[in-house]
């Protein structure tokens, strides 16, 4: 048995259950963590790294992408595994996350997050929503112009690092944010309802090429938001 084969044997023989001593010679190797059998996975980023220059700049992306997200992925995948979890529905363990380890929840929403914020974001993007999405704008939260503003200042007045959102509850859209990795779908959310569109407002978003400047940086991002897929959200919500 060659060394592919035996960590793939190894790994599926510790989700099993079964304890076997030399699981734990390879359990820190990234080759074991990263196994295919991994419940909680990182979205394929559809993109380069260097696709949203010049508004977010490709190491900036590298680093979030390769570094950030991926640890959040790896951390989730073992703690799910070190406290019993078997429920492979995230959205699920977001709606009972105060009844779990914080690690989780800090691990589960970084996994989750990230892999909205990529499909949010695209090359040649930018411009104005159209279709219901559009409707719906005008409807909820007055214009497209007064959302673009009260949206930028939710994402620039949340203290230190998270997210800002917009949802839909009840049918209804609506602006929110959230703390450190914290999403809408988590039972401890001051606001709840379904993200479909996010910005993610960590200095490790934007510091390398924006420094202090949050607000340049939001202000760039309106240029790489992916519309058609935003919109897409907004229908799978309202079902
Ligand atoms: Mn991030």
């Amino acid at each position: 048995m060659n060394k592919r084969t035996f960590l793939k044997n190894t790994a599926v023989l510790g989700a099993g259950g079964l304890i076997l001593p030399h699981v734990h010679l390879f359990a820190n190797e990234n080759s074991f963590s990263n196994a295919d059998d991994s419940v909680f996975k990182q979205n394929e980023l559809g993109y380069a790294f260097n696709a949203l220059e010049p508004n977010i700049d490709a190491t900036t992306m590298e680093i979030h992408y390769t570094k950030h997200h991926s640890a959040y992925t790896k951390n989730l995948n073992t703690m799910v595994k070190e406290n019993n979890v078997a429920e492979k529905d995230i959205i699920k363990i977001f709606k009972g996350i105060s009844k779990l380890p914080v690690g989780i929840r800090n691990n589960g929403g970084g996994f989750y997050n990230h892999n909205l914020f990529w499909e949010i974001m695209a090359p040649n993007a930018g411009g104005e929503p159209s279709g219901e999405l559009a409707k719906a704008i005008d409807r909820d939260l007055g214009s497209f112009s007064k959302f673009k503003e009260d949206f930028s200042k939710a994402a620039s007045t949340r203290f230190g690092s998270g997210w800002a959102w917009l949802i839909v509850n009840n049918k209804k859209l609506a602006i929110s944010s959230t703390p450190n990795q914290d999403n809408p779908w988590m039972d401890v959310a001051e606001v709840k309802g379904t993200p479909i569109f996010a910005i993610d407002v960590w200095e490790h978003a934007y510091y390398l090429k924006y420094q202090n400047r949050r607000a340049d940086y939001i202000g760039a991002f309106w240029n790489v938001v992916n519309w058609k897929r935003v919109g897409e959200n907004y229908q799978k919500a309202l079902v």
